[in-house]
């Protein structure tokens, strides 16, 4: 077994995500303490570029497998060229991105491999040799240290935690091609449809202004909306708000939504709920409106406004307005 640390690069229509750069970030220092290097697996179809971008990252080795059949993402496509390059390979840790393509790959993965799989990790080191991975357990409010037995150890990684590291324009890596495995195929992915247009995935922004049941209704959503496009950021929800049908699932933040890391989180007319609490109390800063002064959102808010949100947002939105045209 080797002493490497692969990163799984996921990319969509030729573009990386974000998580990738992240991920090689910390598998270059993983990869230092255990004296390897950090390699990257690229899947997909039509990857020009690519390799040398994730070579910028740290990656001194870039798999590629370029198939048609692995243009969009497929379970049993990318498990099964994955599984293969990973047996060859013998790296030490595989590290997979905590996005959507990853929550269904890294375990499928693991458990092809047949090792154990720390899942969501938003810190890892090495310890006595081996990977040790924290993870937030009970919906944020603790943290395991998790320690694997089987090899390779595998986690996947919470995007936006980890930062990324700055990019080496000079740095370059070897490019091996590998074999893509789609005999086996069974389902096959024919359409993708995006969030409606301009709209930013709440997955992987960078600000989100989130509303609750505190909004009141669909039009509630307005002032939420128009502060989150002064601030390009994404619009996120509670679930009451979504139940209610005021927006859409795909908005959702929390333990049944989606795990949000932004470097700001404004929630208007959300209590803090744990379940919503599990899905973004990780972001960098916080700032809570509420009218209630009680509300535990206040608890893990960095800044908070008690308030109505009608007459807050607008007038954040103005002084934001402001100190942006500055
Ligand atoms: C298994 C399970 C999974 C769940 N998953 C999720 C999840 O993924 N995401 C999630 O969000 N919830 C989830 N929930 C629901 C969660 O428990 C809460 O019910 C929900 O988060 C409450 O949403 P809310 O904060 O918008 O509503 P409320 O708790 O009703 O809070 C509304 C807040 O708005 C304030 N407010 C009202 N009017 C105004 C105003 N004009 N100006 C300012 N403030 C105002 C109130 O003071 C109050 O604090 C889950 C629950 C369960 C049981």
């Amino acid at each position: 077994m080797a002493n490497n640390v692969l990163v799984i690069a996921e990319q969509r229509d030729g573009v990386l995500k974000k998580a990738a750069f992240e991920m090689l970030g910390v598998a270059s220092e993983l990869a230092a303490a255990l004296g390897g290097t950090a390699q990257a697996a690229l899947l997909g179809h039509g990857l020009t570029g690519l390799p040398e971008t994730l070579a910028q990252y740290g990656a001194t080795t870039v798999y590629v497998a370029d198939d048609e059949g692995l243009d969009r993402y497929s379970a049993e496509g990318y498990t099964d060229t994955l599984a293969d390059l990973v047996g060859k390979a013998e790296p030490a840790i595989v590290l997979v991105g905590a996005t959507a393509m990853g929550k269904d790959l890294g375990p499928r993965l693991a458990a092809r491999l047949g090792v154990g799989l720390a899942s969501d990790c938003t810190a890892l080191e090495i310890e006595d040799g081996r990977l040790l991975a924290t993870r937030p357990i009970f919906a944020g409010k603790a943290l395991a240290k998790v320690k694997l037995n089987a090899d390779p150890q595998m986690a996947t990684v919470r995007p936006n935690v980890l930062a990324a590291p700055e990019p080496d324009a000079g740095a370059t890596a070897t490019v091996e091609p590998v074999a893509a495995l789609t005999d086996n195929v069974r389902a096959t992915v024919v359409d993708i449809v995006g969030a409606g247009e301009g709209e930013i995935d709440v997955a992987e922004a960078e600000i989100i202004v989130s509303g609750g049941r505190g909004v009141g209704g669909p039009e509630g959503f307005a002032p939420v909306s128009s502060l989150a496009k002064t601030l390009g950021a994404a619009v996120g929800a509670s679930r009451a708000a979504v139940d209610a049908g005021w927006i859409e699932h795909s908005h959702q933040v929390g333990q049944t939504g989606k795990t949000v890391t932004p470097n700001l989180y404004v929630a208007c007319g959300i209590s803090g709920a744990i379940q919503h609490l599990a899905g973004m109390k990780t972001s960098k800063v916080i700032v809570a409106v509420n009218k209630d002064p009680e509300a535990p959102i206040f608890n893990v808010a960095n800044y908070g406004i008690v308030g109505d949100l009608f007459e807050v947002v607008p007038l954040l939105e103005k002084e934001l307005q402001a100190l942006l045209a500055e």
